[in-house]
């Protein structure tokens, strides 16, 4: 390529001037070979004449150029500043929200390179338009995910989300939990638990792989799936390093577009390490929380809530009863039948006293085969009658060991504040554990108030 300066338009100038000079200059010898005689054609004036139309195409030329090509061009290159300059400036959920084909794309006017040129531009502009509307996707997103621990909290808080971005009109979350499907979350489906057990979902949890089912026109599902008629369902397996952790079911309303489940490949990872997260952290809190054989409460969260409920009673001066449990002979359970039966043993009474306990009261292992509970609303009476109870269903429900029926009393000790005034939780646990101790002395199997 001729390049003379450092600008095209120039080049272009000295060039179809230059070339208009020559063509000047040779024209009189050119008409003299037609047959115009030399007398005239080669005098200096029309020499003159000929040079200078020549220079003047030349110059028309350059400005016809200027015109239509340099105008065209100055249009493509005052976008690509706005884009380029607004880049720069903005973050780019501003550029999402304000990149309009007026403002972003320049419009295709001609059939030939320049045409070309415009729609490489603005395929340029919409492929990065989308990709910062994907990014911004993923992080609004991610943001959604990162800000929540609690599985049930998570799977709330993301459902509409997704739902939203790939365009889905009902969804579920469903997390697995010892070959169950468990629904976490959802949103127009009348029963989620139902949904969890058809065949369809169960078949794409255990492939471990996406299902698209397209219902076409006419055709209807049986059983009430979603509460309209879907033209698509996805059941997408929400997948850990290898492993199932969940399943994510999507309804549309009209066939499912390849965006939406390429959406889905984006966001689909994200969530599955999010869920992993939640359910790594409701299992330590569950350690945390739990005594491993019976399930209760352990002592040290145990205590904790007893520490809550106290200040609450006192706070809203409403009582709260306290009743400690021993299991009478305990030891020779052991010595008896072995440690193994023993510990089963405590496995049985710890259900009958969960079974005997309303929601909102709290029970836990206090130690070795000593039980608490903890009665928000209960004065002493109800305390008392709370433990006897359970006492009586100890009593009647003798645990069974192969052919061996083994039979087990407990004692226990009951209190209540204010009906006892203590200062503490801890007082409070002090008057149980006398009582207790009392019921032992006075012969066991029964339940003592002091
Ligand atoms: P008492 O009627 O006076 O309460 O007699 P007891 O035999 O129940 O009381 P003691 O305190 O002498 O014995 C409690 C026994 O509980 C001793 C201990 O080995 C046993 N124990 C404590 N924790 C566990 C456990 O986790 N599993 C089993 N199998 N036994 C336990
Ligand atoms: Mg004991
Ligand atoms: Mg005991």
């Amino acid at each position: 390529m001729i390049r003379l300066t450092k600008k095209i338009f120039d080049d272009l100038a000295i060039l179809m001037m230059g070339f208009g000079l020559l063509i000047g200059i040779v024209f009189p010898f050119f008409i003299v070979l037609l047959g115009v005689p030399g007398s005239i054609a080669f005098r200096w004036w029309f020499f003159l004449v000929c040079i200078l139309a020549g220079i003047i195409v030349g110059a028309v030329n350059i400005v016809l150029a200027r015109t239509i090509v340099g105008r065209r061009l100055t249009t493509m290159a005052g976008k690509m500043q706005y884009i380029g300059s607004f880049l720069a400036e903005h973050p780019q959920e501003e550029i999402i929200a304000s990149c309009s084909p007026e403002k972003c794309l320049i419009e295709r006017d001609s059939d030939d390179e320049l045409g070309e040129c415009v729609d490489s531009y603005n395929r340029l502009v919409a492929s990065l338009y989308q990709s910062f509307r994907k990014e911004s996707m993923v992080k609004s997103f991610s943001r959604i995910l990162s800000g929540r621990l609690e599985l049930d909290d998570l799977a709330a808080s993301v459902l509409p989300s997704l739902m939203q971005h790939v365009g889905a009109e009902a969804g579920a979350i469903f997390v697995e939990d010892n070959g169950e499907l468990i629904p976490k979350a959802c949103h127009r489906i009348p029963d989620a638990a139902a949904l969890a057990k058809k065949d369809l979902v169960a078949s794409s949890f255990s492939r471990g792989r996406r299902t698209v089912v397209e219902v076409p026109e006419g055709v209807t599902i049986e059983g009430a799936l979603v509460d309209f008629r879907p033209a698509a369902i996805v059941l997408e397996p929400i997948r850990y390093l290898e492993v199932t952790i969940g399943m994510l079911v999507l309804a549309f309303a009209k066939p499912v577009q390849s965006e939406s489940l390429e959406v889905l490949d984006l966001l689909s990872d994200s969530l599955a390490v999010a869920m992993k997260n939640s359910l790594t952290y409701d299992q330590l809190q569950r350690l945390a929380a739990n005594d491993s054989l019976t399930g209760l409460f352990n002592r040290r969260f145990g205590m904790a809530r007893l520490q809550e409920e106290f200040g609450r009673a006192v706070r809203n001066n409403a009582p709260l009863g306290v009743c400690i449990f021993d299991l009478d002979h305990f030891k020779s359970i052991n010595d008896t039948y072995g440690h193994q039966v023993g510990d089963k043993v405590l496995v049985h009474f710890a259900r009958i006293l969960k079974s005997a306990l309303r929601e909102g009261d709290v029970s836990l292992r206090y130690g070795g085969e000593e039980f608490m509970a903890v009665l928000p609303g209960a004065s002493l009476t109800d305390a008392y009658q709370i433990a006897e109870r359970i006492r009586r269903m100890v009593e009647d429900a003798a645990f069974q060991y192969g052919p061996q029926t083994i039979r087990l009393t407990v004692s226990g000790g009951a209190t209540s504040w204010p009906d006892f005034d203590a200062s503490s939780p801890e007082a409070l646990v002090r008057r149980a554990d006398e009582s207790l101790y009392s019921a032992k002395q006075s012969g066991r199997n029964r339940i003592t108030v002091l």
